[in-house]
């Protein structure tokens, strides 16, 4: 047994940032002889006031979901993550991600750390988040700086 046994990877399912922090983290935990959790959250669409199109909103939501699972589980068949390993949740991720991460009783939390833009420039990263709740280890994997500088 390694140093961690149970680890969780949260994927934000983008194409250009997944595929290198998953590499990483099959590879983290192979040589650990660790289990691999894989978790996407589906943030909620705000629907406030929005009574008339609300029909339309919960087929967005329906849609957005149904193409979650879809590109989580072709990540996950890509590295060989049993379906059982696979997880889809409604809500914010760094909250979510922190919970899961108890549930499972996962001793380490893998996240992408794609640099500052944006929003995160003012409110912090999720990988910031996930550091200063997570009741276990973090391993923020760096993007590569080729996808950054795309
Ligand atoms: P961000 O700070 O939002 O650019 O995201 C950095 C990392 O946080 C991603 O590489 C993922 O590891 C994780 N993350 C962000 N959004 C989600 C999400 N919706 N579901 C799971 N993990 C996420």
């Amino acid at each position: 047994m390694g140093i961690h046994n149970r680890i969780l990877l949260a994927v934000d399912l983008h194409p250009d940032y997944d595929e290198y922090t998953t590499q990483r983290a099959v590879a983290f935990a192979k040589e650990q002889n660790a289990q691999l959790y894989i978790i996407h959250c589906i943030e909620p669409i705000h629907a406030y006031g929005a009574a008339q199109g609300y029909q339309l909103i919960l087929e967005v939501e329906k849609q957005v979901e149904d193409e979650a699972n879809k590109a989580l589980s072709e990540l996950a068949k890509q590295y060989n993550i049993p379906e059982e390993q696979q997880i889809i949740m409604q809500g914010p991720p760094q909250r979510v991600i922190v919970e899961q991460a108890k549930t499972l009783n996962a001793d380490l939390i893998i996240v992408g750390e794609h640099g500052r833009h944006g929003f995160s420039l003012l409110f912090g990263s999720t990988a910031d988040g996930i550091i200063h709740h997570a009741h276990c280890d973090v391993l923020a994997i760096r993007a590569q700086e080729e996808k950054k500088a795309e």
